[in-house]
């Protein structure tokens, strides 16, 4: 059965007597492990049904599923915990910490989990070895989001959401990163959700899904994806 699923999920922003529908009536099914890219135009709904999932954001109606838990009925408490627990986070702008060296960011995960946490070698696994005493300022844009991805896998989370993870960056530091993000999914059976509006992954995905409008366009389920290059 699926790992995640959300029925019917609506998220509704309001002003005055104006309804925007950032996500309309959205179903979809996310298996674990899977390499699933999110493509669709600006404002298509992408960041919402990203924090939805990631339990930065509450959907106005529906259910989403993750683990058999309805994660909507969540109050504040468990919502934190999920947050904390399952999820890790990667963002465009990589979001370090720049007072701290990128062991430490990675470390800091220490204080949400019950795991021990080596920063130095989870480095090693995003290919920043030796980069373990260095500031955020002193490292390229790719190996920030290298220690980025380094922090959230730290958690050993059961999914990876990573909104526009190549937004910032060149596009041959984007691809690494990309195959990196793949890689890491693989090896690791980690469900990893990318969105994205560049269509170059499509060949790459497990599972494409494209949206627009707040609903599902098409979904694609790759039997022979691409490894990102
Ligand atoms: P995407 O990530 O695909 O660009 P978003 O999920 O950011 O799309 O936004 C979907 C729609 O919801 C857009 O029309 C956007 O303007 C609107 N929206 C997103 N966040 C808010 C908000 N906080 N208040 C009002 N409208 C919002
Ligand atoms: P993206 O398309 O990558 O999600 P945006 O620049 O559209 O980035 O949105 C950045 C942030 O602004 C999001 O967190 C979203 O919630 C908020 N936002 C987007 N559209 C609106 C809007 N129309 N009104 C208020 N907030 C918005």
């Amino acid at each position: 059965s699926a790992m995640i699923e959300f029925q019917n999920v609506s998220r509704e922003y309001r002003t005055g007597d104006h309804v925007l529908k950032a996500l309309d009536n959205l179903s979809l099914k996310i298996d674990k492990g899977e390499f699933v890219v999110i493509l669709g135009p600006s404002g298509a709904g992408k960041s919402t049904l990203l924090n939805l999932l990631g339990g930065l954001d509450t959907a106005t109606s529906g259910k989403i599923i993750v683990d058999g838990e309805n994660i909507v009925d969540y109050g504040d408490k468990a919502l934190t915990k999920y947050r904390a627990k399952s999820v890790g986070f990667i963002f465009q702008f990589y979001n370090l910490i720049p007072n701290l060296t990128a062991c430490e960011n990675v470390e800091l995960m220490k204080d949400i989990t019950d795991i021990d946490i080596y920063g130095g070698k989870i480095l090693e696994a995003v290919g920043l070895r030796g980069h373990d005493n260095k500031f955020p300022a002193q490292l390229s844009g790719g190996e920030q989001q290298r220690v980025s991805i380094a922090r959230a896998l730290a958690k050993e989370p059961a999914m990876l959401l990573c909104d526009e993870p190549t937004g910032a960056l060149d596009s041959n530091t984007g691809v690494l990163i990309l195959s990196l993000l793949q890689n890491m999914c693989h090896e690791k059976n980690t469900t990893v959700v990318i969105v994205t509006h560049n269509s170059k992954l499509a060949d790459a995905a497990d599972k494409l899904i494209k949206i627009k409008n707040g609903q599902i366009e098409e979904v694609t389920i790759n039997e022979n994806p691409s490894d990102v290059n």
